[in-house]
């Protein structure tokens, strides 16, 4: 049997080169830098192993010479089996499981513990850590990587923020100072640093280096400690750029496609944090042709680095002691990038007065500007613009816009699960529809009433996806500002009603909001209804 490992070529390169160089599947798995967890299922496929997402209650936990694994009388549980000792797997099964799932109290030191929880982070594919305090316990989960919150572990609270204020050191935040909120970085080109103030944190990045990553921490007060998020940023990760390949449907492509074509105007992007909004403008950075075209960006911070687009990361204003601007500010770079001429300008996030005129400027005088907003959807998109922008003559305004898409992460239910039909059936009747949040209720009863629909409650997996689930897919409303649109807004001095608004967007271009294209995904059991009411 041939494996099916879903290796990128440097990924793949690197997974060769370990082998010949002696290692284990595993060992060769994680230095190849693979993140994709699919891969450790592959394995466990291959040499007859069963895999579990964590190991169960009740199993004790063994340490021998220095490596960890759980066992109980039916079998032992283990992300690497190549490391049992024989004495375990003779009469007992090998199950896997992901690395490092424990409980209760903290051994080893405490950058040993940051050690592996950052190195699982990036090897899972988990977006970010939070640590929070409660009155006994520090509880650390993560955001997998179908978006979900799971907790990590639990350590009791005087370790718990004995562990946090080591990583804070590491990162630049000032302990001494946890009753205001506070940001840090830990950049993982410190490792070349020569400061001999950052000998800690170069040895700490020395300890993570096959798992290059960024962190950027955010601390603030609360009334039981400090509690702080871990954003992770993998370094030397290969971006898929490809909108058919990270689920578009073939109208959204042919739709999305042209548009960053374009000489001029404003393309924005919104959701929420983590629906997707970076790797869609990757994706149209491509399409806008860094090879014959000049591309600009400016991002908080670079997540990724993107061949043939010069990327400046704004940092937060931020002064040195005589007082002088030291940081950069989007509004700053725009204007800085402007005169060296760009054809395509990328404005990480329009969220203040100033960014927002500057990028409308910058599209107004032939550059295209692509960027993102907080808005929660397609048509409040245009409202907040207006609202950022303070400009009497909305015209101004509203002429630069030329597309905005509205888009969400959502778990697609793994087809085979679906076929054995291990997802269990709810009917969406007026018992359900009354337990509902209000809001969605009106939407449910006219498209899905009376219809069968998928709940995430899978009790049993294919045991080849994660849970149940095939990945997130995005849901997107996409609506392009046509001059009809344009000049109605104009018209109605930008306050006007949805429903008039989007009877416009259908006519003129066939128009479906976000919210329409999930309803559709709901409806053809490709998402379950919880995931649903979720992003709405
Ligand atoms: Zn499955």
């Amino acid at each position: 049997m041939e494996l099916q490992l879903k290796l990128t070529e440097p990924e793949k390169e690197a997974f060769e080169l370990a082998l010949e160089k002696g290692m284990n599947f595993f060992e060769a798995l994680r230095f190849s830098g693979s993140v994709l967890p699919e891969n450790y299922r592959v394995l466990a496929d291959h040499y007859g192993y069963r895999f579990l997402p964590e190991v169960p209650e009740g199993a004790s936990r063994v340490e021998s010479e220095g490596f960890v694994f759980y066992t109980d009388e039916k079998a032992v549980y283990t992300h690497n089996p190549f490391r049992i000792p024989a004495e375990y797997t003779i009469d007992r099964a090998i199950v896997i499981v992901p690395p490092s799932r424990g409980a209760g109290a903290v051994e080893g030191s405490e950058e040993d513990f940051w050690v592996s929880l950052i190195r699982d982070a990036v090897l899972n594919g988990w977006g970010d850590i939070h640590y929070e305090p409660s009155e006994s316990i520090y509880r650390i989960r993560i955001r997998n990587d179908l978006g979900k919150i799971e907790t990590y572990r639990k350590v009791e609270k005087e370790q718990g923020e004995r562990l946090l204020r080591r990583f804070l050191n590491l990162a630049g935040v000032p302990t001494s100072m946890l009753h205001v909120p506070q940001d840090g970085r830990i950049s993982f080109g410190d490792i070349k640093s020569n400061e001999p103030s950052k000998k800690s944190l170069r040895e700490f990045l020395e300890k993570i280096k096959d798992t290059p990553c960024d962190m950027r921490i955010s601390v603030i007060p609360t009334n039981k400690g400090p509690s702080a998020v871990i954003r992770i940023l993998p370094r030397n990760r290969t971006i898929s750029t490809d909108l058919a390949s990270l689920g578009y449907s073939p109208e959204a492509i042919k739709k999305l496609s042209g548009y960053p074509k374009l000489s001029k105007g404003l393309i924005l992007v919104v959701g929420p944090t983590g629906s997707g909004k970076s790797t869609l403008i990757w994706a149209m950075e491509k399409l806008a042709d860094p090879e014959k075209r000049k591309i600009v960006s400016i991002e908080d911070p670079i997540e990724a680095e993107v061949p043939g687009v010069q990327q400046v990361e704004v940092k937060l204003p931020v002064y040195d002691k005589d007082g002088k601007l030291i940081g950069v500010d989007f509004a700053t770079a725009i204007r800085a990038f402007m005169r060296q001429n760009p054809d395509v300008i990328v404005v990480g996030e329009i969220r203040d007065e100033e960014t927002a005129r500057t990028a409308i400027q910058a599209s107004n005088t032939g550059h295209l500007v692509i960027s993102t907003l907080h808005a929660n959807d397609e048509i409040e998109a245009v409202k907040r613009l207006l609202d950022l922008a303070q400009e009497k003559d909305i015209a101004k305004v509203v002429n630069q816009i030329r597309l905005i898409v509205a888009q969400r992460l959502v778990p697609v239910v793994c087809p085979e699960c679906r076929e054995m039909g291990f997802f269990p059936k709810v009917e969406v009747n007026d018992l359900f529809l009354s337990r509902v949040p209000v809001e969605i209720r009106k939407l449910l009863e006219e498209r899905v009433k009376g219809q069968e629909v998928l709940s995430s409650a899978v009790r049993e997996t294919c045991g080849k996806c994660r849970g149940g689930f095939a990945g997130r897919r995005p849901v997107v409303g996409i609506l392009e500002m046509t001059r009809e649109l344009r000049d109605f807004v104009v018209r109605k001095e930008g306050i006007f009603e949805t429903d008039e608004f989007m009877k416009i967007a259908r006519d003129n271009s066939g128009y479906r909001s976000y919210v329409e294209d999930a309803v559709e995904k709901l409806r053809a059991n490709e998402i379950t209804i919880e995931d649903f009411i979720e992003i709405l």
